[in-house]
């Protein structure tokens, strides 16, 4: 009998006890390959001794302070990490638990920036339809899942969504990725002349989708062109990193890549790599100088904020990450992943697409490549992938939703940072079999 609410009524998940480096421990001693860090969370692996004595010497210190009362070390030394490395203008750090709290905090932040400088009439986001801010009312009304909206519809706030950058379904045959890039980010300026553009406070994506498209990078120079879009009208660009960020696609910023920096970004996951829940938004200087030198306060809060543990436990992940050249590894054995993906998967027959950064890959799983027809989902493809997987001692992250947000399956890889040749070896070896499995169940050829 187990009294927590389970994610599903009928799973029957095994009891994770135990975790050494790329791998997680079952009850029974079973060993798992943790090839998508859980969503792509455990940046370090499991049980790393740097950040397990960072947070053990932080409780015999101090676990906790309110935020309303002291700053801590750990929080001021963590902000100063990630300020003095991000893309430039970021200045300001807020701490909060998680990605969803991170993307509400950012709506709110940019709302108030508006307010306090007149503009009351900015209270419109711009999202995209392929993306995944978070499950808070604020987060959910913003993100693209129309599936996941509407159970709660009516007590979300308006918001409207465009087509999101996506080559391998909206690049058109005769369009280089470049000029697709600028098309598809044309579709904000679209958007903006329609809402109104005095209405509108921010537009939030993802720099490289994570969970509801299995990983899909942005074509060449579409950020820069939604950079100007937004400059161009008074509007906030934000960029939710919580699953890309923190190293995962090679930089510790995703966004770097891109050659623009947001006015407002939001980081979780592999900020705390999992030893403590945690997330950030970073600021703007202008953004943190109208409402120091407005009102005075952010009007928001949590009892969590600057969390003195999460923040040791964050902190010693990014040195970790930094002492150990963990982000050379990350591109290093991104590219062999690709390579072995590619030789798996690069001629099957149900593969229509692999694409990625750094160790943030996915595999888009069609009925058939040259039509790139989604399979239905009622063969419900990726839950029997993961099933398989989870039968091989693989972690991986199947999901649905991968065409235009309305249906598909993909698998999304996101191993930890410290994966060598054998560990791609074995991820491969048991994805195959995973996915020809599945696929074999499903009534598939392979
Ligand atoms: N944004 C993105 C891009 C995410 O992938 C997620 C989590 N999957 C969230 C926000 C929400 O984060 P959390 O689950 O920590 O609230």
């Amino acid at each position: 009998m187990s009294y927590v609410f389970p994610r599903h009524s009928k799973a029957r998940y095994p009891v994770a006890c135990g975790g050494q480096g790329a791998y997680l421990i079952d009850r029974d001693g079973r060993r798992y390959l943790d090839a998508s860090g859980g969503a792509a969370v455990s940046s370090l692996g499991h049980g790393h001794p740097a950040v397990v004595s960072a947070i053990k010497a932080q409780v015999d210190r101090l676990a906790y302070a309110h935020s309303g009362f002291f700053t801590t070390e750990p929080s001021e030394a963590l902000a100063e990490h990630l300020v003095t490395r991000a893309p430039e203008g970021l200045a300001r750090v807020y701490f909060v638990s998680g990605g969803s709290e991170a993307n509400e905090t950012a709506l709110k932040l940019a709302r108030q920036y508006h307010l306090e400088r007149g503009e009351e009439g900015r209270h419109h986001f711009i999202a995209r339809q392929q993306s995944y801010h978070g499950n808070t009312l604020g987060a959910l009304a913003v993100g693209g899942s129309v599936a996941r909206r509407a159970p709660f519809q009516p007590l979300l706030m308006p918001a409207s969504h465009i087509a999101p950058c996506y080559a391998y379904r909206h690049q058109a045959a005769d369009e280089t990725e470049e000029a697709y890039g600028l098309r598809a980010a044309d579709a904000l300026e679209v958007e903006i002349q329609r809402v109104g553009p005095e209405t509108v406070a921010g537009f939030i994506a993802e720099p490289v989708v994570g969970a509801t498209a299995g990983v899909v990078p942005p074509a060449p120079g579409y950020f820069k062109r939604i950079r100007e879009i937004c400059d161009r009208h008074g509007i906030l660009l934000i960029l939710d990193e919580v699953m890309c960020g923190m190293g995962r696609t090679g930089s510790l910023y995703a966004c770097e890549q891109d050659g623009i920096a947001p006015d407002i970004l939001t980081c979780a996951k592999g900020l705390g790599g999992g030893y403590q829940p945690i997330g950030a938004v970073l600021a703007s200087q202008s953004i943190y100088d109208t409402i120091a030198e407005g009102s005075g306060a952010f009007e928001h809060g949590f009892t969590y904020i600057g969390h003195a543990t999460a923040c040791a436990a964050a902190l010693a992940v990014q040195q970790t990450i930094e002492t150990d050249d963990l982000l050379a590894n990350v591109r290093r054995q991104g590219t062999a992943l690709r390579e072995a993906l590619d030789a798996r998967f690069g001629n099957h027959h149900h593969v229509g697409d692999i694409r990625g950064r750094g160790l943030f890959i996915g595999l888009e799983l069609v009925a058939e490549r040259a039509s790139k027809e989604p399979f239905d989902p009622d063969l419900k493809i990726n839950a029997k992938i993961k099933q398989r997987a989870m039968a091989e001692g693989l972690i991986c992250y199947p999901g649905g939703g991968t065409a235009d947000g309305r249906r598909g399956d993909h698998v999304l890889l996101a191993p930890p940072f410290i994966i060598g040749p054998d560990h791609i070896a074995e991820l491969v070896d048991k994805l195959g079999r995973a996915v020809d499995g599945a696929l074999s169940e499903a009534g598939m050829k392979v």
